[in-house]
């Protein structure tokens, strides 16, 4: 992924949206980052310093929302989180992102079926605090 091409496709969506309601500054850019998306959040946080020095985004802070790859099953109709038993029984409290230390399971515990991903490859603009 090219975290910086990225970030200049977030300022061109908040640019567009400040100008189109006649606003001065951008103050906070909330952001939907699946799991599962293949953005670096450290990569993207220095590319977006980057890319928006001079402009009017130049002080917005980057809220940045980690969406949990989850996924369904066919079967029994269930959404489940994707690898988060796993990661309970390798004591990580906290989900893994990017490239993953410990395998996703993609199929439901309970049949046996391969589970639909539901979420976690968002890669979206959630809102915009335009001042
Ligand atoms: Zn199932």
């Amino acid at each position: 992924m090219h975290e910086g091409a990225i970030a200049e496709g977030i300022l061109t969506v908040a640019l567009d949206h400040m100008n189109r309601n006649k606003g001065k500054v951008i103050g906070e850019v909330g952001l939907k980052l699946g799991e599962l998306s293949g953005v670096e959040e450290y990569a993207l946080r220095t590319a977006w310093q980057v890319v928006t020095r001079g402009t009017a985004a130049e002080k917005a802070v980057l809220v940045i929302d980690r969406v949990p790859l989850a996924g369904r099953c066919r079967s029994c109709d269930r959404e489940r989180l994707i690898g988060k038993e796993i990661r309970e029984a390798a004591g990580l409290m906290e989900p893994v992102y990017g490239p993953s230390l410990v395998p996703y399971s993609f199929i439901c515990p309970v049949c046996g079926e391969p589970l639909e991903v539901v979420s976690g490859r968002e890669m979206q603009v959630d809102y915009l605090d335009i001042d």
